[in-house]
């Protein structure tokens, strides 16, 4: 089975259960609703549709919730469609209009005090270029046409040299925030991340709302802003996604490469999963299959050592969504086997006996070393928090990462998570009984074999529910 995991949007064209059950079959792990669109009752019937689906298939597809943040836009223009023309004026106003050549509107009402004269306008993608020439201070902003072409309505608007004083989460946000936590959601993504403040707000949000509530939150990172405070971001997030396609409108394209790497790399360190987002078989929206391209990109995330690649148009409102979840898992799969992706020495812990953690640092690192040496077939978890399945998954052994726990809702938000496989078990008589009884499972279900070395990790005594303190190495009879 594949280790690195696939992200399907939902949209018009994935919203049935018929097809959320084939794309889940195809190899999707986590479904993501994009809260930019859909209704609170069509987004509620998807959740529904993926829980039911996952008690039928016996699966554990998470659900990530994406709010849309501070994305500005344009507002609807005469005729869905007017001609920018490169060296004309266009005034860019505050106070809503239908847009014309001449006059736009903006979703942003501290436009003409954020900005500067110079500074840079992208519209639709980065496909139009203004420049700003003035601006009152009030309401209104004038520009100078760089690229021009058609501008349809409601484009998206990119100002990577503007410091934007809107705050991380809009009212809409708020309002999608507590539907997502109403119903659970495993993760919930915060678009235009521009500081780890953002985060712990968010988190703050998250906690007060409910402390029963474990949602857990995906930094996107679209911003040059996120870039310049990218360590404590991560350290402050559960999980980062590299969103290339604000951050190729918002850093000059060609630094996405390497910034994309670099962010896997700082994730792998600090055991956090990370998701390679947008255009990744773009051309599957209409083709039967992808470019070589993207057969290239695929391949390369696998093996740079993300946790999980995504597809957004592509399941939303492609022409083929099962297919290309098909097609990006045989990739995947392909990848996993040919090259050597595993065992790269990411995250060993630092020798600090006052670090809380060290013990079961110690124990994951120390378990994905010895399944390297010993060949082992399985590294098998016991966990309430998923802290050590996080941790081993970062280690990447070749050795499959099998997670039990009593969490129902930690096996859903494991599943984003590279290699990880959950079980749900809720025994707890003597971690001799619990060792033998997961062995046994394991056996029956056909995960293992007679002959295949097991590698446990526990905490002793069980009762406790401590941190993981224990590995022991043996074989299934
Ligand atoms: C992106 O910009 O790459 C991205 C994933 O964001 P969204 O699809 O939410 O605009």
């Amino acid at each position: 089975m594949k280790r690195t995991k696939i992200v399907a949007t939902l949209g018009p064209a994935s919203s049935s259960a018929a097809v959320i059950e084939e794309m889940i079959k195809a190899g999707a792990d986590v479904c993501r609703i994009n809260f930019s669109h859909g209704a609170y009752d069509i987004v509620l019937e998807q959740i529904n549709t993926i829980r039911s689906l996952n008690k039928k298939l016996g699966k554990h597809t998470a659900i990530l919730a994406d709010l849309q943040g501070p994305k500005l836009r344009i507002g609807v223009v005469e005729n869905n469609g007017v001609e920018l023309v490169a060296g004309k004026e266009v005034t860019i106003t505050t106070n809503e209009c239908i847009g014309t050549a001449e006059k736009l509107y903006i979703t942003y009402p501290q436009f003409p005090k954020d900005v500067n004269v110079g500074e840079n306008i992208l519209i639709d993608d980065g496909k139009l270029l203004l420049t700003v020439v003035s601006t009152n201070g009030i309401d209104e902003v004038k520009a100078i046409v760089g690229h021009g072409g058609t501008l349809s309505s409601k484009k998206g608007v990119n100002l990577p040299n503007t410091k934007i004083s809107l705050p991380c989460l809009t009212e809409k946000d708020l309002k999608d925030l507590d539907f997502a936590l109403t119903h659970k959601v495993d993760w919930v993504g915060l678009s235009f991340v521009r500081s780890a403040a953002d985060i712990i707000e968010l988190k703050h949000l998250i906690q007060n709302f409910d402390h029963n509530v474990r949602t857990r939150v995906v930094a996107k990172i679209e911003k040059p802003e996120a870039i310049s405070d990218i360590d404590n971001i991560i350290k402050e997030t559960d999980a980062l996604m590299v969103a290339r396609g604000d951050l190729g409108v918002e850093v000059p394209m060609q630094e996405v490469p390497v910034i994309q790497k670099m962010l896997v790399r700082k994730c792998l360190e600090a055991s956090k999963p990370v998701i390679i987002a947008t255009q990744m078989m773009e051309s599957m929206i209409t083709n039967i299959s992808p470019s070589r391209a993207e057969v290239n990109d695929v391949a390369n995330s696998v093996m740079d050592g993300a946790d999980a690649v995504m597809l957004s148009g592509e399941t939303s409102v492609g022409n083929h969504p099962a297919k290309v979840v098909a097609a990006m898992t045989k990739i995947i799969e392909h990848v996993e086997q040919e090259s050597d992706v595993y065992n790269r020495d990411n995250a060993a812990p630092e020798v600090d006996i006052h670090n809380q953690r060290f013990l079961s640092d110690s124990i994951c690192y120390t378990a994905a070393k010895m399944a390297q040496r010993t060949n082992a077939a399985a590294i098998v978890t016991m966990t309430h928090s998923g802290y050590t399945a996080f941790k081993l998954s970062s280690h990447r052994p070749k050795a499959e990462i099998f997670v039990f726990t009593d969490n129902y809702d930690i096996l859903t938000t494991l599943n984003l998570v590279w290699g990880v496989r959950g079980f749900y078990y809720d025994k707890n008589i003597s971690t001799d009984h619990t060792i033998a009884d997961i062995k046994f499972i394991l056996k029956k279900s056909g995960e293992v074999k007679t002959g295949d070395l097991i590698i446990n990790i526990a905490s002793i005594p069980l009762s406790e529910m401590g941190k993981s303190n224990m590995i022991k190495l043996s074989a299934v009879e």
